[in-house]
């Protein structure tokens, strides 16, 4: 089923943050963006062809980022999350953790397309990276290729990368699915059930019509009939699997800001357990919900940017801040910029965005 969607609940106006709203006290989580390249084409996320990447002369080098994220960390950032593109195509993903590592986050996970992982995890595991989300988004190899654009990864390189990350000892894992209407949609129930019996995390993603993805190429319109409601994705779960249980704070201990149920890693998802699953479902509905009242986070791109939300607008460079290549960074510049982008974090997103989410950090 596909549904055109407008956007449903605006939420209430940013609210009761510690220290005001759109205030640096408010943020928990720096999303740190460490390149634009991948190895695969997912259809909602990038164009088929002339794919236009950044310099790699442009890409902020390791101790840049780190640096980054050390001033994150100097005012109470106690989460990192290392995403792209693709993080495990750059070469020194591992140095890139082992430094995050160092300055004792509570929290450093990785997202991940998941099928360089066989030759990846352990060392990923050995230099600090405590949680891994992979993306997957269908169990059928054909629509599987489909979606990922059809690079020479199979199905099966993904079934190998989660084994080589809980080889590695990443037990409780985090899957994404883009539900896009038409195509997977009719996996959820299948995805779902995945969590009854092992102890994973199947969040389910809305469709986010941003940069200039293959699924944009017929324009806006048709682009938004491949959003597909949450609320529908949870009916055809409780109808096939029974009624979900929301996963509470006091489970959760690190859930939202706002009390209501969230999910480990203080990310937008609102979460959920089927009856005697070992899992938890979740539901990111950026589209139909947006949560932008209690966004929590901060982005980093590749290139040294500061941005404020996952669409349009709030970007602040943090270049001016940084060091030359292979010197670091200016603490309280890297601040001082930090804090003009959580002020322009808008009260809700503008459904819009010019940059894929491999640009962004999605
Ligand atoms: N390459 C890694 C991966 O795919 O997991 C990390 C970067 S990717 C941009 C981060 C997440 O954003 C993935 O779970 C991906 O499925 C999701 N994503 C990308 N484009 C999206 C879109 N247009 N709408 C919703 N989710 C999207
Ligand atoms: Fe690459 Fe991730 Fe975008 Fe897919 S979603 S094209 S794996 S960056």
């Amino acid at each position: 089923m596909t549904i055109a969607l407008p956007i449903l609940d605006v939420g209430p106006q940013r609210p009761s943050y510690a220290q005001g709203p759109r205030s640096l006290g408010s943020v928990r989580l720096l999303r740190l963006s460490i390149t634009d390249r991948c190895n695969l084409r997912c259809v909602y996320c990038m164009p088929e062809d002339g794919v236009s990447f950044y310099d790699r002369k442009d890409l902020l080098d390791a101790r840049q980022i780190v640096a980054v994220a050390d001033a994150a960390r100097s005012i109470g950032v106690s989460h990192f999350k290392v995403t792209g593109g693709e993080p495990t195509v750059r070469g020194d993903l591992v140095s890139i953790i082992q430094g995050l590592k160092a300055l004792d986050p509570d929290d450093l996970s990785m997202t991940t397309n998941g099928v360089l992982l066989p030759r990846l995890a352990g060392d990923l595991k050995r230099a600090g990276l405590d949680r891994m989300t992979i993306s997957w988004d269908s169990m059928k190899p054909q629509v599987f290729q489909a979606l990922t654009g059809r690079r020479g990864y199979s199905l099966n390189d993904l079934h190998r990368g989660i084994e080589a990350a809980q080889d590695a000892g990443f037990d409780r894992l985090k899957f994404n699915v883009v539900v896009v209407g038409g195509v997977n949609d009719q996996e959820v129930v299948d995805f779902a059930r995945l969590t009854l019996d092992r102890p994973w995390t199947v969040r389910f993603i809305e469709y986010m019509p941003l940069g200039e993805s293959q699924l944009l190429a017929d324009g806006l319109d048709t682009a938004n009939l491949y959003t597909v409601d949450n609320g529908l994705v949870a009916d055809r779960i409780e109808q096939a699997l029974g009624p979900m249980r929301p996963i509470g704070q006091a489970e959760n201990p690190l859930g939202g800001s706002t009390g209501e149920p969230g999910e480990p890693g203080v990310g937008p998802a609102q979460v959920f357990s089927l009856p005697g699953a070992r899992g938890r479902v979740g539901f990111i509905s950026a589209m139909s919900r947006p949560f932008c009242e209690r966004c929590n986070r901060l982005r980093l791109t590749a290139t040294g940017q500061l941005r404020a939300c996952l669409f349009d607008g709030g970007e602040v460079d943090a270049l001016a801040a940084l060091s030359r290549r292979g010197g670091g960074g200016n603490r309280k510049q890297i601040i001082e910029q930090m804090a003009r982008c959580v002020a322009q974090k808008p009260d809700t997103h503008s459904g819009h965005g010019g940059w894929q989410m491999s640009r962004v950090g999605g």
